[in-house]
């Protein structure tokens, strides 16, 4: 693409590093933001740049919030002794738009991999296990992709936490059908928490 202005090439250029934007989009969407006032503009950038200066990860359960401890964590509604395992925030948010949980989560921040390098000591493991072992926790969820991936490190996280005197639990995977908890719609998603099943169960299936 021959730009007429090295300005607007340099735009273009940023936009295209984000997923799914090529570069005809990328022009679009530049040349929108040239038609905008430049308070919007202005608006729009420093929003970007706040949000990755000033965002934090809840040091219990390492969602994304703008505070140290997010608000379903120092919420006194929710239920400390439920805890949901989730890969990342767009799972809590997915769940949260359910309106059918009212535990708390832990965000993993990811699946173990092997064929990527991922594994557990990537993943927030040990701050799971160090939240059961301060004894509030009856039950844990895995609310994980029904994926290799997700498979892999339920069974991982099974294994470390099946002699703690807890329950086990995971949504009917079913419902995930090789995709990602976000894809699901809301009812099906809120029934397979409310109707999960023990995961020694859900093996047998
Ligand atoms: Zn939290």
């Amino acid at each position: 693409m021959n730009f007429s202005s090295k300005l607007l090439e340099n735009a273009v250029g940023e936009f295209t590093k984000l997923p799914g934007i090529g570069q005809k989009t990328a022009l679009r969407l530049v040349l929108h933001l040239l038609d905008q006032d430049r308070e919007d503009v202005d608006r729009f950038s420093r929003s970007m740049t706040k949000l990755r200066n000033e965002i934090q990860h809840c040091r219990v359960c390492h969602n994304i919030s703008d505070y140290t401890v997010c608000e379903v964590c120092s919420s006194h509604r929710r239920d400390r002794g439920t805890i949901c395992v989730v890969e990342d925030t767009r799972d809590v948010m997915a769940i949260e738009n359910t309106n059918q949980y009212s535990g708390v989560y832990h965000v993993l921040g990811g699946l173990i991999s092997p064929m990527d390098g991922v594994g557990p000591t990537d993943l927030q493991v040990d701050s799971l296990i160090e939240r059961i072992r301060d004894g509030e926790v009856k039950e844990v969820i895995f609310a994980l992709s029904a994926t290799m991936e997700g498979d892999t490190t339920v069974f991982y996280l099974h294994k470390k936490l099946k002699d703690f005197n807890i329950n086990l639990s995971t949504i009917a995977r079913g419902i995930a059908f090789g995709g990602e908890l976000e894809y699901v719609d809301e009812i099906t998603l809120g029934r397979s928490i409310t109707t999960r099943v023990p995961y020694e169960n859900s093996l047998a299936r």
